[in-house]
């Protein structure tokens, strides 16, 4: 099997050539990963990466996400989105720092 971050680079799009790619490797996280970033779902901020998921945003750090999936051990594809969305340079920078600035918004405060 091809790795399909070589496909990638080989491509330097997310063609359906690379789609096909992550998917054979990666089944459904591929291609949730790579639609993710065709539709700029992922947002990098001074701290995390930040993605879009269907229901909610995860926020990234290297091979950290903050979705359930780690609690049952499985990888996710907000990760993998990460990593497609860095190789190709495709993310909307946003000056904030997303821990501070939202995250935390709704968060009752303890005194
Ligand atoms: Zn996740």
């Amino acid at each position: 099997m091809i790795h399909p971050f070589q496909v990638l680079k080989k491509e330097g799009t997310l063609n359906d050539v690379v789609r096909k790619a992550f998917i054979d490797a990666y089944g459904k996280r591929g291609m949730e990963a790579v639609d993710a970033v065709r539709e700029n779902r992922v947002k990098k901020y001074q701290d995390y990466f930040v993605v879009v998921g269907n229901t909610d945003e995860y926020f990234v750090e290297g091979s950290f996400c903050s979705c359930n999936a780690m609690l049952y051990g499985k990888e996710c594809w907000h990760t993998l989105a990460v990593q497609i969305a860095v190789e190709l340079g495709i993310y909307d920078s946003y000056n904030l720092w997303y821990y501070k600035d939202g995250v935390d918004e709704d968060e009752p405060e303890y005194e």
